[in-house]
């Protein structure tokens, strides 16, 4: 990085967003013309004013709040940032999108991301025709490699995508190094804590207003466990949210996916007793795997999954669990994950039964040696 890209005064996010984009006229929905009122009698929106087939009382005929505003409001009270902070996606997909869309110039411009690391920062990037290039994290600690990082950033580096804690490897990225590369770079820094609730770090979330080039990227998937909900989401600068709002599909949450994620955030004692559990069972199988033979390391863990390294032969141990109705995540391809399996935590007799059958083939690996295809 030269002195002039690393100073973060001079962050100018107009100078960053493509000119299509600048000069969008967005489509304005008719709901945010009128929003929901009792009293009103809507025929604006084309919706079916009789009802839908459906026999309950709230029957889905009228189109979905935009912009979330009554499900923004519970998270806000949850992470505890303005709502006005708030951007909700059809999962944390739709938002990486969304910020390629507005940054990203195809055949021009690049992102940078750390493999190994979430697959869709760069399928999306492809997508959009735009480069991705990719700067190893450390071997074994799977920490940001600065310099290198240094080395590569030009005028057409807008995006990089951080993942804290990183999926696939489960660790935490060092604050200190995240920090650095949101104060130096003057491009857009995403930094995916898809993960967090399960880290003892905390969430950059409460320093955002620090950090105009920030978007944090979270999810209801994971800790809160509404995985088929598909809600993602982005706290970033009013000024960010603005964009993404602007080119967003006008729809892109559904009502009973705001409806349901409503309930669920308002039960917060079961959130935390799920939470609880997963945490202790997550010890329970590190420690229970760390004994078996054929385990040759466990990588520690500030998520809800475990990357676990096999002597060798990985391939066999996953066709076995297969063969024992247990689909674990092979890893074992990847740059810098030879030989590895990724485990998601489950619950404690889910955890058993896999652990038994580890050691059921570890004891056989003693016996047998398995000839390489
Ligand atoms: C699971 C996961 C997500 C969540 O994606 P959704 O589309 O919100 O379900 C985001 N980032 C990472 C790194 C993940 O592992």
């Amino acid at each position: 990085m030269n002195q002039q890209s690393i100073t973060c005064s001079n962050f100018d996010l107009n100078s960053l967003i493509r000119d299509n984009i600048l000069n969008i006229d967005p489509y304005l929905s008719a709901r945010e013309e009128f929003q929901k009122e009792k009293d009103f009698i809507f025929l604006d929106a084309n919706e079916n004013s009789f009802g839908s087939p459906l026999s309950f009382s709230n029957s889905y005929n009228r189109y979905p709040d935009p912009f979330q505003m009554e499900l923004k409001e519970k998270i806000s009270k949850i992470k505890n940032v303005f709502s006005s902070k708030i951007f909700l996606g059809n999962g944390s997909d739709e938002i990486i999108d969304l910020i390629y869309r507005i940054f990203s110039r195809p055949k021009i411009d690049h992102s940078i991301i750390f493999p190994p690391t979430y697959g869709m920062y760069e399928v999306i990037g492809k997508i959009h025709g735009v480069d991705v290039v990719k700067i190893f994290l450390t071997k074994e600690e799977y920490q940001l490699n600065l310099k290198k990082i240094e080395n590569v950033i030009t005028q057409y580096s807008k995006i990089i995508f951080i993942c804290s804690p990183n999926n696939p490897t489960g660790n935490d990225i060092k604050k200190k190094d995240i920090q650095n590369i949101i104060k130096k770079f003057t491009g857009i820094v995403v930094l995916d804590e898809a993960y967090i609730d399960f880290s003892d770090q905390e969430s950059f979330s409460l320093e955002i207003d620090q950090y105009p080039n920030l978007i944090i990227l979270q999810t209801l998937s994971k800790s809160w466990g509404l995985a088929g909900l598909r809600i993602g989401i982005a706290i970033t600068s009013e000024e960010i949210i603005q964009w993404m709002n602007k080119i967003k599909y006008p729809y892109n949450v559904s009502q009973i996916s705001q409806k349901i994620a409503i309930q669920a955030l308002d039960n917060k004692d079961l959130f935390f007793y799920h939470l609880k559990n997963i945490l202790s069972e997550r010890k329970y199988m590190e420690e229970s795997l760390k004994k078996i033979s054929i385990i040759e390391r466990v990588y520690p863990s500030s998520s809800n999954f475990l990357l676990v390294k096999i002597t060798k032969y990985s391939k066999n141990l996953y066709r076995y669990l297969i063969e024992n109705n247990i689909i674990v995540r092979d890893r074992s391809k990847i740059i810098l994950c030879n030989e590895c399996l990724r485990i998601t935590v489950g619950t404690h007799e889910e955890n058993e039964y896999l652990i038994k059958k580890i050691k059921k083939y570890s004891e056989k690996c003693l016996n047998v040696s398995y000839k390489r295809k």
